[in-house]
């Protein structure tokens, strides 16, 4: 039997780089796997379905509440239940505090932050609704942690995941629902490589500042939100798990 056989797994931000390495990971270990996000990637739902996987996109911006609550309540009618949430959609920020657009810092603490509040509120409403639980996995940063110039919405909004997580955690221990977030270091996605662009200067400091001298894949930190969403971590919650290569040791 696969790890997800019979689990209804829910992605924001699935359509692009770590979300959908974790929506292919998880489909391909037996999920029903539910992507949420505000665009449609149809290859990737195409090649999934042609294996056989079963896999449904619902359009959802995650800064609207009630776009969440209705993708969650479909995501129960098409599948029955809602075992995991990754709540992964996010956006970034790149100007200094003092020059900051008020409106730029209110997009990305709506999305990062607010967003993850909403994700959970209605996937904690159903998961405490079924005996059974779930997991909820919340993708925080290695910004959860330090500081870099020009990213006071994006570190602000990834402080505030861990401190959400935890109080998740708290509030739903004896309900068998585990909320857990990771730290990816940086990932080669197109959320950082259209920033940096390939071979530049700006991707030679980022790989030197972790200590595997190198960027991550989506797919290593896919494997981590695999573990913590599933009955291996069945003694996990509340945790910040960093997966980082090394960024934060140095
Ligand atoms: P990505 O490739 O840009 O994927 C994010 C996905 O979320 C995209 O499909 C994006 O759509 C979608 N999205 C954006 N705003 C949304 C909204 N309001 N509602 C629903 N979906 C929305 O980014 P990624 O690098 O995989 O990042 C995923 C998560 O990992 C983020 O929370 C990010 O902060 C975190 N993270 C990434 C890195 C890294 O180095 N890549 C490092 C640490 C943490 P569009 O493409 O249309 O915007």
């Amino acid at each position: 039997m696969k790890r997800f056989e019979n689990k209804v797994a829910f992605i924001t931000g699935g359509n692009s780089g770590i979300g959908k390495a974790v929506a292919m990971l998880m489909a391909r270990e037996g999920a029903k796997v539910v992507i949420a996000d505000i665009k449609k990637d149809q290859q990737a739902i195409d090649d999934l379905l042609k294996e056989g996987r079963e896999i449904k996109f619902v359009a959802c911006d995650v800064s609207k509440p009630d776009e969440v609550e209705a993708a969650i309540a479909t995501t129960v009618a098409a599948f029955g239940s809602l075992d995991i949430a990754v709540n992964n959609a996010g956006i970034v920020d790149s100007s200094p505090i003092h020059e900051k657009p008020v409106e730029e810092w209110q997009r990305v603490l709506n999305v990062n932050l607010n967003g993850v509040f909403y994700g959970m509120k209605y996937q904690i409403i159903q998961m405490r609704n079924q005996p059974s639980g779930g997991a909820i996995v919340n993708i925080g940063s290695i910004m959860s942690q330090v500081a870099e110039f020009g990213i006071g919405s994006y570190a602000s909004s990834k402080h505030g995941l861990v401190g959400l997580t935890k109080v998740a955690a708290l509030e739903n221990g004896v309900n068998n629902i585990r909320v857990n977030a990771i730290g990816p270091g940086y990932i080669e996605t197109p959320l950082l490589m259209d920033n940096a662009g390939q071979g530049s200067e700006y991707r030679t400091y980022m790989e030197s500042k972790h200590a595997m001298k190198r960027l991550g894949k989506p797919e290593e930190i896919a494997k981590a939100v695999l573990f913590l969403a599933s009955e291996d971590a069945s003694f996990c919650t509340g945790a910040y798990l960093p997966v980082d290569g090394g960024y934060l040791i140095q």
